[in-house]
């Protein structure tokens, strides 16, 4: 870019064509005084021209030529001069109008620009008018995305929903084709969300991410063309790989990497990077909110599911289940003669026995199936597309590894069963959440009355 520089004749007042005219017609009255000395110079009789007439007539012929030459000058620059100044005054609405309706960013030369159809001072005046209208609509697009960006951080609470959204809205103002978001909950790193990419679990463990997590400083890799990338599979042969770290005081919270077939221009990434505290803001955010929830659904003496919580939980699997037609199944169980166990080994190993029980039953149950505490000495494992058959499997399986727990006190094992009584959903008699429950404690009571250790089916199951 050209920088202003001051050059040529002094401004005379502060309009261009009048300064002009000054210098044309003190132009033309020297001319006109200084031809009859030159006709004399070149052999012309002083009696000839040195007379006032003569004196006259040069000087009339100097305004004369001053005059045209102003109104040539005036003609052929100051039209063009207009032209520009229209144009640029057109650009001006049209840039107002769009900035109305927020849409700047993506301005098209036709509008936008004023053509620049001269190769001189005037097309050096358009062109770099054109640069500011580019560089402004470029910050403006970086505004906005950082605005955009921001507001998708605020709007959301919980750290998945926030990840994928947060990544949605990056590759799409950016044109990124991929991305990934990773976040550290307690001491590791995880994939939070990605996009573009197939195996974005080999991440947290690329050289680049350590490096970055090491150095807590951006980490930018640019591969030959015909390396495929071994951090992530890809589904397009990565050129660019940018790794930056979300941190805040000094500790890494999360770390976003963008991929590209290209090369990530210095403007995209300083746009980028300009939203990393805000991001790492909002990821900080979001896993203490997810431990704070944890701490709030969960039984703290067996990690379970708290009743609240849990119930919660049993209600969205049965919404599922009526909305699906996949069945769901209940195993409702409750320590058999727990009070003895309290009062032969005392509260702390009627604790520690309680601990075992959920933990034996952990060990039964399935990813995506839900353990809670449902009383003092009362749980109820949700297990979502059991039906009948496998809630008899799944709670002859649950009473075994119970049956099969000793706690030690001291010297003694202290052994512990459980009465298991079983409900299906869909079935008779079973509308809701509560229906379900209501028969599931039905069939744990027959248990009970049967000679504990053992499960019942509900009836209508
Ligand atoms: P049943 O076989 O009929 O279920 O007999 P039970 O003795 O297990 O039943 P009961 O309802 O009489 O006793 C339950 C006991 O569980 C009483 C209560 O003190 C104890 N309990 C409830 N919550 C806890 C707890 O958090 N820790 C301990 N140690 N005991 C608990
Ligand atoms: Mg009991
Ligand atoms: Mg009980």
């Amino acid at each position: 870019m050209t920088t202003s520089h001051r050059s040529g004749l002094p401004r005379l007042t502060r309009r261009i064509f009048t300064d002009l005219r000054i210098w044309m017609v003190g132009l033309g009255l020297c001319t006109g005084l200084a031809f009859p000395f030159l006709a004399v110079l070149l052999g012309v009789p002083r009696a000839r021209v040195i007379t006032p007439g003569f004196f006259a007539a040069t000087l009339g012929a100097g305004l004369f030529v001053s005059a045209l030459n102003h109104g040539l000058a005036r003609t052929v620059v100051g039209t063009r001069v207009r032209d520009v100044a229209a144009a640029m005054r057109r650009v001006e609405d049209t840039l107002r109008a769009m900035t109305a309706r927020g849409e700047v960013g993506g301005c098209d030369p036709e509008t936008c620009l004023v053509p620049v159809d001269s190769d001189d001072e005037l097309g050096e005046v358009a062109g770099a008018f054109n640069a500011l209208v580019d560089a402004l609509a470029r910050s403006h697009t970086a505004d906005a995305m950082t605005r955009r960006l921001g507001e998708v951080l605020a709007a959301h609470q919980e750290l998945e929903p926030l990840a994928r959204a947060f990544l949605a809205e990056l590759t799409d103002a950016t044109g990124l084709p991929a991305a990934a978001l990773l976040v550290r909950r307690g001491h590791d790193l995880e994939i939070a969300a990605a996009t573009g990419l197939t195996d974005a679990d080999t991440l947290v463990v690329s050289a680049p991410v350590r490096r970055v997590e090491r150095e807590l400083a951006a980490v930018e890799v640019r591969l030959p063309t015909d390396v495929v990338l071994d951090a992530a599979a890809v589904r397009f042969r990565p050129r660019t790989v940018i790794v930056l770290p979300a941190s805040m005081r000094g500790v890494l919270i999360g770390v976003l990497v963008l991929a590209a077939p290209t090369e990530i221009g210095t403007d995209l990434r300083r746009d980028v990077e300009r939203v990393l505290p805000t991001l790492a803001v909002a990821l900080n955010n979001a896993v203490s909110f997810e431990r704070l929830q944890q701490v709030a659904a969960c039984d703290p003496l067996t990690g379970c599911y708290n009743r609240r919580f849990g119930l919660r939980r049993l209600t969205e699997e049965f919404e599922r289940a009526v909305r699906s037609g996949e069945p769901l199944g209940v195993l409702l169980f409750d320590l058999d003669h727990f009070k003895t166990v309290n009062d032969v080994h005392g509260h702390q190993v009627g604790d520690r026995v309680l601990q075992a029980a959920a933990r034996a039953t952990r060990r039964v149950l399935r990813d995506g199936d839900v353990l809670m505490r449902y009383g003092g000495e009362e749980f109820v494992a949700v297990l979502p597309g059991a039906g009948p058959r496998d809630l008899l499997e799944l709670g002859e399986r649950l009473r075994r590894a119970v049956a099969d727990t000793a706690v030690p006190d001291g010297h003694d094992l202290v052994h512990i069963t459980v009465s298991v009584g079983a409900a299906a959903f869909p079935s008779s008699g079973v509308g809701n959440v509560d229906d379900l429950l209501r028969v599931a404690d039905e069939a744990m009571y027959r248990a009970k009355t049967a000679g504990r250790d053992q499960l019942a089916l509900a009836a209508s199951s």
